[in-house]
């Protein structure tokens, strides 16, 4: 049995009045966009409205941007052996959420994704192997990350071979435990932010060093006092403490279903590899170690390797 959303109507209605008043699309574009709304309103229209109660998808924030972090919840339908989502061709994970009846997943959206209207498909199967698929159309915007010039020892910039084979090396490291998927899900509520205090460089930023063009900021910086002491976003299991080049000495934590969050730049780091930690935990103090111009905490998360902005997850699952 295949059963669509409720509202996917409105959702097109409302896609379309945006299109009508944005000044900006070339012609072409509006003529892709409009093709595209209409050969998914004749591929998924048939009897897609007849049954739209049973599987209710809703996502938050309902402005998405690069690099933001999508909450999706579904209700309607209870004792469902799996629920799952999908979106460009991966699947990502859904549970049960806290109120009884609804499940709930993160979507990263990647800083690279094209800006585009996307289809999120969710798949749920019941006990009796009945299929219920609902899929929503979400827009993802552009984002004008800027760019920010810095001027930092040549030492740290242009690197000896052995630094920079060092540098790579750490980099394949990262990258193969961003990889990493633990069934679990250790996230629970919000997400919350490590240290206060005032952003001093945005997630996304384009950088140039010393005049030449270096890889964008991958998280937030955060300006605070040397050993203040630094949170835990989420409960998580610790899978990284070590001192590496660029990002000095760093935590890292699993929250489970893809979902990784980093802290660089520290003074101190608490505790070791394989540690359980709740929500607010401290795992370490801020410091200015690495690649740094100052004391200050570097907070990143990645999410099933898509790099996202960890200011988005602040407030999204109290949904
Ligand atoms: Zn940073």
């Amino acid at each position: 049995m295949w059963v669509e959303v409720a509202g996917i109507a409105e959702q097109l209605e409302a896609i379309q009045m945006r299109l009508s008043q944005d000044k900006n699309l070339t012609l072409l574009r509006r003529f892709q966009l409009f093709f595209f709304i209409t050969v998914f309103l004749m591929t998924m229209g048939r009897g897609a409205f007849a049954e739209n109660t049973l599987l209710r998808v809703e996502y938050f924030p309902s402005v998405v941007k690069q690099g933001d972090v999508c909450f999706i919840k579904a209700s309607g339908l209870t004792s469902l052996k799996s629920i799952y989502g999908e979106f460009r061709g991966e699947k990502f994970p859904m549970a049960f959420g806290a109120r009884n009846g609804t499940y709930e997943g993160l979507l990263g959206i990647d800083r690279n994704t094209p800006p585009a209207i996307y289809e999120i498909k969710i798949v749920a199967i019941d006990g009796s192997q009945s299929v219920y698929s609902s899929a929503l159309l979400l827009k993802v915007e552009k984002v004008n990350f800027g760019t920010q010039n810095l001027s930092l020892p040549p030492s740290m910039v242009d690197l000896d071979p052995k630094t920079l084979e060092r540098v790579n090396k750490e980099a394949r490291r990262l990258t193969e435990l961003f990889q990493g998927f633990r069934d679990e899900r250790l996230w629970s509520g919000a997400f919350i932010r490590p240290v206060p205090g005032e952003l001093t460089a945005a997630f996304g930023l384009g950088r140039i060093i010393n005049g030449q063009h270096r890889s964008p900021h991958t998280g937030v910086d955060i300006r605070a006092e040397e050993g203040t002491p630094v949170l835990a976003c989420n409960n998580g299991v610790v899978v990284l403490v070590d001192q590496l080049f660029f990002p000095g000495k760093s935590v890292i934590l699993d929250h489970g279903w893809g979902i990784y969050s980093m802290y660089f730049h520290l003074s101190e780091a608490l505790g070791g590899e394989g540690d359980r930690i709740s929500t607010g935990a401290v795992l370490g103090r801020v410091g200015s170690t690495g690649r740094s111009t100052g004391f200050h905490l570097h907070w990143g998360v990645r999410m099933n390797g898509a790099q996202v902005n960890p200011l988005s997850l602040l407030g999204l699952t109290e949904h």
